[in-house]
């Protein structure tokens, strides 16, 4: 059985201001009073973990840690299948220090190249969000969310963020970077991973 939130103050263990407003958003009808990290002034810790899900754990702990209270993360990225699941949980790293997105894309499309991609096969990727709910007791719940599409060249769209201009959702034909953002919220896998984690814990 899922342990349920039972609490009313949730700290939301990123700095993300417009992540904070959105689960805000999300978890308001649930009556949860959500706390930034930011504002408590807690560290970021270094995302040493191997999975999405390690390394939302790891954040989600580190906030529990730094509050006492009840604590909600997240990690995510882009999986290429033929580049052997990359760049994965490396996804912000691949943009460099500069934070680049042409640059991981560029990277992105070149390995893809490289391994002599040509089919709409070949050219399969998802993106992932793992969420974990961490108490002060030590107990975790985590979930995973998915959505499923195809990588285009060149990038389209200026609407989105990180990977989106060269990602193309299952059922459309648009990237999520030509997408409209609520359009993009109902299907992404954020909005996957924030519906197994409501069902399963609030
Ligand atoms: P995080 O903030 O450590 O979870 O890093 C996630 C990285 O994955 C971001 O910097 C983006 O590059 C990429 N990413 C995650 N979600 C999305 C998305 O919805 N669209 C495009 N890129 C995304």
């Amino acid at each position: 059985m899922a342990r349920k939130f039972a609490d009313k103050d949730l700290v939301l263990a990123s700095h993300n201001a417009g992540k904070v407003r959105e689960i805000r958003d999300l978890l308001g009808p649930y009556g949860v009073n959500v706390l930034s990290a930011g504002d408590l002034g807690l560290p970021e810790p270094e995302e040493t973990g191997t999975t999405f899900i390690a390394n939302a754990e790891l954040k989600a702990r580190a906030a529990v840690a730094g509050s006492g209270k009840v604590a909600l993360a997240d990690d995510s990225g882009l999986a290429v299948p033929l580049l052997g699941g990359d760049p994965g949980i490396y996804s912000a790293r691949w943009a460099g220090p500069e934070r680049d997105f042409d640059l991981a894309m560029g990277k992105v499309w070149q390995g893809l190249q490289d391994k002599g991609a040509q089919s709409a096969e070949d050219h399969r990727a998802y993106f992932v969000a793992a969420l974990t709910l961490a108490w002060p007791d030590g107990h975790c719940e985590s979930v995973e969310g998915r959505v499923h599409g195809t990588l285009v060249w060149p990038p389209r769209g200026d609407k989105g963020f990180g990977y989106d201009p060269m990602f193309v959702p299952d059922g459309h034909d648009i990237t999520f970077g030509e997408m409209d953002p609520d359009r993009k919220h109902q299907i992404s896998h954020r909005a996957d991973a924030f519906r197994q984690l409501t069902e399963r814990c609030f």
